[in-house]
């Protein structure tokens, strides 16, 4: 441990960033940080408040670590913590806010704003309709819940939305839940499933179950996020089960997001999966190229900016599998011109980019190479992954590699039916006698997890 040693490296750092950064920015950003201590290879640096320390992780990280990975001998992680000086700062901050690019302002000022609300967290005031773009992969979930947002309890009830991360589930969830509160007063309640653990353990501590029920059964619309964290939380289920047939019974709309389809959550009561799949489920699936492009357009329009139309395109080709990846990309992308006032080219985006891009390579697992990975372990032919022989030997390893095309890839079920030479219901069957399975049988398990390792993903 060394705080003379953090210095001396702050010291070198800060000197590099100002050679490179603009004098107000400088000023404003990185002046304000100081060194902390230095224990093993971690730096941390100190700030007033948390305002500083989420606008810095989100816009500066990457600048800062490439200045401290300059200026120490050893590779060095950075790790911020908030050390008050006086709330004179968080004003100053706060008062500095309206120059900055609009869309992060909106998420710092909601972090600040939430912070001493007791009651239901606000939405996200970016999560509209109006900023999500439609194309081809995201249609129908996109005008289910346009239907559920004109009528609610009236379209689909329950309305279950699912797929891969960041692909904007939680974006369309609460873009219902704004049209709905701009057009009626009906009381909106969002909450991701892991508050409403924290909420009910604190019940049972304080013994308020009885005011916890209420709260959540006497709300119009109730938006649930992440209800995979739900899987194996067996109180925290029959709980939600009875809010769940409450509020079903008294005609209010329940909406919720899950990174899967309810049957495939393993440790999900059978009663609970039959009820989310009692209105309209829908799959989100990873945007096209079109698409892809049409998000970043529409991005940089709502920050004022303009990228050449290159950049764009590169961004869009190559970022493909997360749009939450694709906006950081753009971000990063928007911060280095307007902070060095350099031209940007591919070659210094592709090397901004260098973490994302590799993750985007990860994710690039295709049916042909889990064919390939489960036959060579499971040592059978690579044809028979799409054979019509029945036999155990046969059957199993051809339904792990349907369960792994599903959980790697995200891609939908006629695509992966296809690959098979089967029927969609045959690879929705595969997934679920998978998922089942691997809740009794521990020695699958693990050869799936190797399997899916081997592929360069852990799974399970
Ligand atoms: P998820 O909940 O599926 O993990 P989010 O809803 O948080 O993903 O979306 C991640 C980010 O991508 C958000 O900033 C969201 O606004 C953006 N996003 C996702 N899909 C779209 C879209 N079709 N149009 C515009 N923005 C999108
Ligand atoms: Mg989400």
């Amino acid at each position: 441990m060394s705080v003379e040693l953090a210095k001396k490296v702050w010291a070198e750092a800060s000197d590099r960033l100002k050679a490179i950064l603009q004098p107000d920015i400088y000023s404003r950003w990185i002046e304000v940080i100081h060194a902390v201590n230095l224990d093993g290879s971690q730096l941390t640096l100190g700030v007033d408040n948390d305002y500083y320390q989420t606008w810095l992780e989100e816009y500066y990280l990457q600048f800062i670590r490439d200045a401290v990975g300059a200026s120490s001998e050893t590779p060095l992680s950075i790790a911020f913590t908030v050390i008050p000086r006086s709330t004179e700062v968080l004003q100053t901050a706060r008062a500095a806010a309206p120059e900055a690019p609009p869309s992060a302002r909106t998420s710092v000022r909601e972090h600040l704003g939430s912070r001493n609300r007791s009651d239901f967290a606000p939405l996200n005031p970016k999560f509209s309709f109006n900023s999500f773009v439609v194309g081809p992969s995201n249609s129908f979930p996109h005008a289910a819940c346009m239907a559920v947002a004109q009528a609610p309890a009236r379209a689909y009830n329950p309305l279950f939305i699912y797929g891969g991360v960041g692909l904007g589930k939680t974006h369309l969830m609460q873009a219902i839940g704004h049209h709905v509160q701009a057009d009626s007063r009906a009381s909106v309640c969002y909450l991701s499933s892991e508050t409403l653990m924290n909420d009910y353990v604190h019940a049972l501590q304080e013994r308020t179950v009885v005011a916890f029920r209420k709260k959540y059964r006497s709300v119009d619309l109730l938006l649930i996020d992440d209800i995979h964290f739900l899987a194996g939380k067996e109180r925290l289920q029959e709980e939600f089960f009875h809010t769940f047939n409450a509020l079903f019974d008294a005609h209010k709309q329940i909406i919720m997001t899950s990174d899967r389809p309810a049957s495939e959550i393993s440790g999900l009561e059978q009663r609970l999966v039959s009820r989310f799949e009692w209105g309209l489920v829908t799959e989100l699936e990873a945007p096209d190229m079109e698409t892809r492009l049409a998000i970043l357009r529409n991005k940089q329009a709502t920050a004022q900016v303009h990228l050449p139309d290159d950049i764009l395109l590169f961004l869009a080709q190559n970022i493909k599998a997360n749009v939450r990846r694709l906006e950081g990309a753009l971000v990063r992308a928007i911060s280095y011109t307007s902070l060095t006032r350099q031209p940007l080219t591919i070659e210094t985006l592709r090397y901004l980019l260098r973490d994302s891009l590799s993750q985007e390579k990860q994710s690039e697992v295709t049916f042909d190479s889990i064919q390939r990975a489960v036959a060579e372990h499971f040592d059978i032919r690579l044809s028979d992954m799409s054979s019509k022989r029945r036999q155990r030997d046969v059957a199993i390893p051809r339904q792990v590699a349907m369960f792994l095309c599903r959980t790697m890839t995200r891609s939908s079920l006629p695509n992966i039916a296809n690959a098979f030479g089967k029927t969609h219901a045959t690879v929705l069957h595969a997934c679920r006698a998978v998922t089942t399975r691997m809740d009794v049988d521990s020695d699958l398990k693990q050869q799936v997890q190797r399997i899916s390792q081997k592929l360069g993903h852990s799974i399970v």
